[in-house]
């Protein structure tokens, strides 16, 4: 069974918090226990999160309400987390999404492949990004995104969230 982990690292000026695999019942206890070494300014990096439940839902959205006065920004986010951000607004809270990494996979060897995009460059609010070509690494074909563009990039298009 996945636990859930929280790594804190100190770099200048901010709070680096590598989340992970999984955010689930065991994660609040966690929270609470590190809540105060987070300072003002945190980057939280989702590369490791596979799985989140709904319990692990709530307390997350909990925990961004209790960071309000922070500032906070979200990145490497895996599509796990993206796709709870696109169901639940308060998942993100007033955080900043910096980069996402997407899936892709080959449909005919099924080799998978991870692509990193960065806000500004790769995506920006408002509209949906341009599909990026991924060839496979293995048989050179083109692979495909796991997840649909429009479902994939609906934080960028929602229009009830400010930020
Ligand atoms: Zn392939």
């Amino acid at each position: 069974m996945l636990k859930p982990s929280l790594s804190i690292k100190e770099e200048e000026g901010e709070t680096r918090v590598i989340v992970g695999p999984v955010i689930n019942e065991d994660m609040r206890a966690l929270m609470a226990a590190n809540e105060m070494r987070l300072g003002k300014k945190i980057v939280f990096d989702f590369s490791e999160v596979q799985m989140i439940n709904s319990v692990g839902v709530r307390d997350w959205c909990l925990f961004m309400a209790r960071l309000n006065s922070a500032e906070v920004s979200y990145e490497n986010c895996s599509e796990a987390v993206i796709l709870e951000i696109n169901m639940v607004c308060s998942f993100k809270g007033k955080a900043i999404i910096k980069s996402i990494n997407r899936e892709y996979e080959c449909l005919d060897c099924r080799t998978k492949a991870i692509v990193h995009l960065n806000a500004g460059t790769d995506f920006d609010r408002g509209k949906l990004p341009e599909p990026q070509a991924v060839s496979c690494e293995r048989c050179g074909k083109g692979s495909t995104p796991v997840t649909a563009d429009d479902e994939l990039f609906l934080f960028l298009t929602a229009t009830d969230q400010d930020s």
